[in-house]
C-alpha cells in the first residue's frame, strides 16, 4: 500500500486541487517550485515501465488533467510535466504520477 493509495482512500489528507472519476491532483508535500502538483490515477499502476498498452487512455488522461490544472492555477507563462520512473529516474512512490511544476523559470537539464 503506497502513500498515494492512502490519499485516494482518504486515510491521509492532501491538498486536493482537482478530482474526477479517474484521477486525483494534489499539492506536493515537498514543493520544488511555487506550484508543484502531483497527478495520479485512482487505479494504481506502479510506474510507467510497468504500464501496459491498454493503459494508453488513462495515461493520456493524466496529461489532459495536467493541462486543466495548469489552466486552473494560471500557469500562463508555462510549466513542466515530469514522470519519474524507477530508481535511475528518481521515483520514490510506486504509484505512477505526473509532476506539474511551474511558477518560476525551470532549468534544463533537470539533473
Ligand atoms: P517521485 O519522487 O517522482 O516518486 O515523487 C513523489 C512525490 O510525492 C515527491 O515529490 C514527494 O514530495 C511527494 N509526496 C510524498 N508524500 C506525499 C504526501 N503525503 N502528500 C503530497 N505529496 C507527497
Amino acid at each position: 500500500m503506497t502513500i498515494f493509495q492512502r490519499i485516494i482512500d482518504r486515510e491521509i489528507s492532501a491538498d486536493v486541487v482537482f478530482e474526477d472519476e479517474l484521477s486525483l491532483a494534489f499539492r506536493d508535500i515537498s514543493p520544488q517550485a511555487p506550484v508543484h502538483i502531483v497527478i495520479i490515477p485512482k487505479r494504481a499502476i506502479p510506474s510507467l515501465a510497468e504500464s501496459v498498452d491498454t493503459d494508453e487512455q488513462l495515461l493520456g488522461h493524466l496529461l489532459v488533467v495536467a493541462r486543466k490544472v495548469a489552466g486552473q492555477l494560471q500557469l500562463n507563462d508555462g510549466y513542466r510535466t515530469v514522470i519519474n520512473c524507477g530508481r535511475d529516474g528518481g521515483q520514490t512512490v510506486n504509484h505512477i504520477h505526473v509532476h506539474l511544476l511551474g511558477g518560476r523559470q525551470l532549468v534544463w537539464p533537470p539533473g
